[in-house]
């Protein structure tokens, strides 16, 4: 048997990232997809030359290169409500790029979704295009392609400002640590990823049912004045669109049922961030109820110099507060440790692939509580605004005749 490749790296700490293909001098890696539709390295091992760069780079075998723990946590939004809608959270991502890109030879890297709702990280020159990647992807984006365009954009003399999952970040910034100075990276805060095979899937069934359209990216979060966060899939531009507790696929993603299974040991779930700035959805916001109480709001952590230089270019942008580390550390549990592997995940793949996909969803998809269709309910017609004030005065009247 042939030593030092990433054949020994075990599958269950793989990321996908394919660094190892990137990396390897005689091309002999090619990344597969396995039965559940992750990808992992598989190499030709007559054209291997052992000569173990593959296993030396690839960042799950290896120690993490020291990132840094910040106490620089913030709570931001984008003034402009319209340009933060179509984003995630508080639109910082978004916010980031453009600012970036307002200088010349720079290029975004970012995750895209195509009209066949395939994802996959892509590199954005012109403001216009950054729509393409404005958006959580609820979905293991494709790295396959990225490496040799960062090198071309890179030796073009471009600067690349560089947005992943931190295994994703990692994995670039070890293959671009030439050119570290005219690179910026930033990474999500994280709880894990499912296949495109399962995604794939469950588009194809709601294109059929008519609740999601053909040729149309899907996207993943819709805030509105009635909803704050919004987990819903939708295709922009058509009407409709699917909660996630009626969807199999998003229901099971919010659970942390379909993960890959490197997410649950997820070495980069703490404090410990390798990115220059790391972003997020705030879950301490309702400890801040005076900023922005009914709109999506980012977490952002300044880990680096860059990161804060970063942040002051953007500062007429947004509206932005200082928030206790400690108390969203514990909140976004990602922050302190990996997602837990339920169950149900040993079956999951395996009932994807054996049943039909009516059948799956019955024993898969949880049926919506009595709460949840009355909360529900409630949100369809009283806004967030008008939510939060009925809270408010609730509270005070119970305050004060406890
Ligand atoms: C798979 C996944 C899991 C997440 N889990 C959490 C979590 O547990 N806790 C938490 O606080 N936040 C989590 N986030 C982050 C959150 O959903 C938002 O992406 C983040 O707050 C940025 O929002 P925004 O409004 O600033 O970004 P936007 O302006 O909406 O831009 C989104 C950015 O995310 C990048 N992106 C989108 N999809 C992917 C993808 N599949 N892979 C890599 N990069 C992608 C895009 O390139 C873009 O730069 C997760 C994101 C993803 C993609
Ligand atoms: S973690 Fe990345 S570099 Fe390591 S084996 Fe998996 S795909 Fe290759
Ligand atoms: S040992 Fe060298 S040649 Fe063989 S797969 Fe790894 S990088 Fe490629
Ligand atoms: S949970 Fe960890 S391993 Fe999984 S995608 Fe996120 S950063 Fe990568």
């Amino acid at each position: 048997m042939k030593r030092n490749t990433v054949a020994e790296v075990p599958a269950k700490n793989c990321t996908g990232c394919s660094l190892c293909a990137a990396v390897c001098p005689s091309s002999c890696i090619t990344m597969q997809e396995n039965d559940e539709g992750f990808l992992y390295p598989s190499i030709d091992k007559d054209a291997c030359v052992e000569c173990g760069k593959c296993s030396r780079t690839c960042p799950a075998t290896n120690d993490l290169e020291d990132g840094s723990v910040s106490s620089a946590f913030c709570l931001a939004c984008g003034k402009d409500r319209n340009f933060v809608q179509e984003s995630s959270s508080g639109g910082m991502a978004h916010i980031l790029s453009s600012s970036f890109l307002a200088e010349s030879r720079r290029a975004v890297i970012g995750c895209s979704m195509d009209a066949n709702g395939i994802v996959r990280h892509v590199a954005v020159k012109d403001g216009k295009d950054l729509r393409l990647l404005q958006g959580s992807k609820y979905v293991q984006s494709d790295l396959r392609e990225i490496y040799k365009q960062c090198v071309d954009l890179l030796e073009g003399a471009y600067s690349l400002l560089v947005f992943g999952t931190p295994c994703q970040i990692i994995a670039l910034k070890t293959y671009l640590n030439r050119w570290r100075d005219r690179v910026i990276y930033v990474d999500l805060i994280c709880h894990g990823v499912p296949s495109q095979k399962f995604f794939s899937k469950d588009r194809d069934i709601q294109i059929q049912r008519g609740r999601l359209q053909k040729d149309v990216p899907t996207k993943f979060r819709l805030s509105s004045r009635y909803e704050r966060t919004g987990f819903e899939l939708y295709s922009p531009g058509c009407n409709g669109s699917i909660k996630a507790y009626r969807d199999a696929y998003y229901s099971l993603f919010l659970e942390g049922a379909s993960f890959r299974e490197s997410c649950y040991r997820c070495k980069y779930a703490q404090r410990n961030r390798f990115g220059d700035l790391t972003i997020g959805d705030c879950a301490s916001a309702d400890f801040y109820p005076n900023f922005h109480s009914d709109r999506p709001v980012s977490t952002v952590i300044i880990n680096t110099s860059v990161g804060e230089r970063m942040m002051k270019e953007i500062k007429g942008f947004i509206d932005i507060i200082a928030i206790d580390a400690a108390r969203e550390s514990h909140l976004n549990k990602q922050l302190e440790s990996p997602s837990i592997r339920p169950n149900k995940r040993d079956t999951l793949y395996r009932d994807l692939s054996a049943l039909p996909y009516e059948q799956f969803e019955k024993r898969y998809l949880k049926r919506p509580t009595f709460k949840t269709l009355v909360k529900e309910r409630i949100k369809s017609v009283i806004s967030v605004r008008a939510r939060k004030e009925i809270k408010r005065i609730a509270f005070r009247v119970f305050k004060n005749e406890a």
